[in-house]
């Protein structure tokens, strides 16, 4: 049986890179998708290429940022799908100015960063809070090697807080959450291949050079690299983890 036969699954900032690829392996494991992401019409093809493989998939526009829209959009899907038993807290941003960066930047960068990749798991994750609830679920957030670390080379630390804060909350959910028979997991993926670093990429190899100088598999990793993680962590495979986090980095915090 697949693993996520009956499962109904929504994934923010799923039109592109981590979260496209983890919608895209979760349908063909069996589960219903949703697709959420600020980019409606990269999710609309995501959805698409979905359904042309033969899953099942639909899409919604959502800004993670925006709490009245997280609780409509939630309100939607259980008028017009059904009871959502996975979240997966993907959407994310990262901007890579240091601290001492202009100060105009800096400021804009924790405002936008902590907007989104931390208040926005909040926002997602409450509002599906009841669904989940119903269906004994499972949360999967995706952190990152700075919810430990910081990276060596010029990086916002407004990124490294929102990270760190993205562990913490999964610990804390999963500990409240627990008695309700709700999981909640988060997967720490290293440097993976995603237009979210496409230009730095291009533009520093230095970077990619002192991630690979840390990655004993000797590699940046892909989107697909995601997948059999969170697979895990949202299918009874894990049945008894919770509050943990699979690191899916290459080996990053070994050296
Ligand atoms: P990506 O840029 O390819 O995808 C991110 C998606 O999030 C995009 O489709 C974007 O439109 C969407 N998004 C951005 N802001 C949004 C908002 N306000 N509301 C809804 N959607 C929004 O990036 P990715 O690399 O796939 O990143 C996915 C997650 O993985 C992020 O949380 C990121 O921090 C995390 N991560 C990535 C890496 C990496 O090396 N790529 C490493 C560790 C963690």
């Amino acid at each position: 049986m697949p693993l996520l036969e009956n499962h109904l699954a929504v994934v923010t900032g799923a039109a592109s890179g981590i979260g496209r690829a983890i919608a895209t392996g979760f349908a063909r494991e069996g589960a219903r998708v949703v697709l959420l992401d600020l980019n409606v019409r990269g999710a609309a093809e995501a959805a698409q290429e979905i359904r042309d493989a033969g899953g099942k998939a639909d899409s919604f526009a959502l800004d993670v940022t925006r709490r009245e829209d997280c609780i409509a959009v939630a309100r939607k899907i259980a008028g017009e799908i059904g009871q959502v038993s996975v979240l997966v807290n993907n959407a994310g941003i990262n901007r890579r100015n240091a601290f001492t960066a202009d100060e105009g930047a800096v400021i804009k960068d924790w405002q936008d960063i902590m907007a989104i990749n931390l208040n926005g798991v909040f926002n997602v994750t409450h509002a599906f809070l009841k669904p989940l609830c119903a269906s004994k679920g499972r949360i999967v957030n995706i952190a990152s090697i700075q919810s430990f670390v910081h990276v060596r080379t010029p990086n916002s630390p407004a990124y490294t807080a929102s990270k760190h804060g993205v562990l913490g909350f999964t610990r804390a959910l999963a500990a409240e959450l627990g008695r309700e028979g709700v999981r909640v997991n988060a997967i720490g993926p290293g440097l993976i291949e995603t237009p979210l670093n496409e230009q730095v990429r291009t533009t520093n190899p230095q970077l990619v050079q002192t991630f690979l100088d840390h990655t004993p598999l000797g590699r940046a990793g892909k989107p697909e690299d995601i997948v059999g993680p969170a697979l895990f962590l949202a299918s009874d495979l894990s049945a008894y983890v919770t509050g943990s986090i699979v690191m899916a980095d290459g080996g990053y915090r070994t050296i």
